[in-house]
């Protein structure tokens, strides 16, 4: 007998992976340069020079056996510290190593602040859509209930009105994902301020403390001039989820943080909480080498050549065949809108006969996600296909 609850889990499975691994097995038949695999968020673009430079030097300088070994359950203090002294610099804080706690990246992040956040069976957490489905997991695994605000499709901003009817006494916390995974689109310093003032009224009124859950792995990729607002700044009770799997193209690595800003409520109690709920998920160190390839690594800057080039020619040839789509101020994602009203899901199946794969859905009905961190040659290859997969869109749906 096993668990009943993950053998519904286990059996559904994610249409990112689900799309990847049928790439993988069309590449066996027809050649890994005629897919054109834009599903998952894994970069293409390898780490920065100073990772590899710090990989190499760790490895042939520092003592193997602390390398290799576990570090503390926290994190080695001198990388917590290193990336506590690159926030003071960048958003000029007052954090020491002490606000900082190192994870196998930002899913377990996102896991362990949903488990410290459940108070009990009715606990809720919000998020906002369309939005990255591993929240889903994360939710679950606090044993808290998802809530989903519906989008905004103006813009892809914050959809206010629905955000106030659905916060509740159950809600404990609100994702933010900005630069956003699926639409790129960075919320503003006055949206966040509105979050903030909305947030603020309903924990008086609640009597507890709703948390913001920022999550930011594409804190760094940004393409245009927009500020991407330092949340704590604008809302003390934050909690902020990083990952160095895109910023450092180190997402086979599993590495990243949570961290919270000083003036946090109960700052000694919500980091008790957090630790406890990091031993449930097991999050026992994380890796110590790439924790020592962070603590040198802080304040390189993003790989972002490819990403620039695809952005600009995708952006480019997807307006001129006539998708609508987000504008991507940052992340690496284009969304956008199956043409002529046709369901996302069939014209993601309709690419598949070019080897093109695009996921449909992210919480946005009619969208899909094109994944632009892959290669330069494929962003390219895949315009004709594009523009063929538009042209017979029109003559489906002008059937039916
Ligand atoms: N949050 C968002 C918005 C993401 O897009 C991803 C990965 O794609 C994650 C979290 C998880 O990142 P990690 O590789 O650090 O687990």
């Amino acid at each position: 007998m096993v668990s009943p609850k993950f053998l519904v889990s286990g059996g559904k499975r994610s249409p990112i992976r689900e799309l990847s691994e049928y790439g993988a097995a069309q590449a066996a038949i027809v050649g890994r340069e005629n897919v054109y695999d834009f599903s998952l968020g894994n970069p293409s673009t390898p780490p920065p020079k100073e990772v590899e430079d710090a990989i190499i030097d760790i490895i042939q300088n520092d003592d193997p056996v602390e390398v290799h070994g576990y570090s503390s359950n926290m994190g080695l203090d001198s990388c917590r510290q290193a990336v506590a002294e690159s926030y003071n610099r960048r958003f000029g804080t007052e954090l020491d190593k002490k606000n900082f706690m190192m994870t196998t990246g930002a899913s377990t992040a996102l896991n362990v602040v949903s488990l410290a956040l459940n108070i009990d069976e009715q606990s809720e957490i919000m998020v906002i859509a369309p939005y990255f489905p591993g929240y889903t997991q994360a939710c679950d695994a606090g044993g808290n209930r998802m809530v989903v605000v519906p989008p905004d499709m103006d813009g892809f901003q914050i959809n206010f009105a629905e955000m106030e009817r659905l916060i509740n006494p159950h809600t404990q916390g609100v994702i933010i994902n900005s630069p956003n995974n699926p639409t790129g689109v960075i919320y503003s310093a006055e949206t966040i301020q509105r979050i903030g003032a909305l947030l603020e009224k309903k924990s008086r009124e609640y009597g507890h403390a709703i948390y913001i859950i920022c999550d930011e792995p594409y804190r760094e990729l940004v393409y245009t001039d927009a500020e991407v607002p330092y949340i704590p700044k604008y809302y003390r009770n934050t909690i902020i989820c990083y990952s160095y799997s895109k910023s450092l193209s180190l997402a086979g690595e599993r590495v990243g943080y949570i961290a919270t800003d000083n003036d946090i409520d109960d700052f000694d109690q919500v980091w008790i909480a957090l630790r406890g709920a990091a031993g449930i998920v097991a999050n026992v160190c994380a890796p110590t080498l790439f924790q020592k390839v962070v603590e040198r690594c802080v304040d390189v800057a993003p790989n972002m050549a490819d990403y620039v080039y695809n952005r600009n020619l995708l952006m480019d040839a997807f307006a001129k065949i006539g998708y609508e789509f987000a504008r991507p101020d940052g992340a690496f994602y284009l969304y956008f809108k199956a043409p002529f009203g046709m369901d996302a899901q069939e014209f993601s199946e309709l690419a598949k006969k070019y080897n093109v794969l695009i996921v449909p859905g992210f919480g946005c009905p009619g969208y899909l996600r094109l994944s632009y961190c892959a290669s330069r040659r494929s962003c390219e290859a895949c315009i004709p296909f594009m523009q063929k997969l538009y042209d017979e869109a029109r003559e489906i749906m002008a059937g039916k």
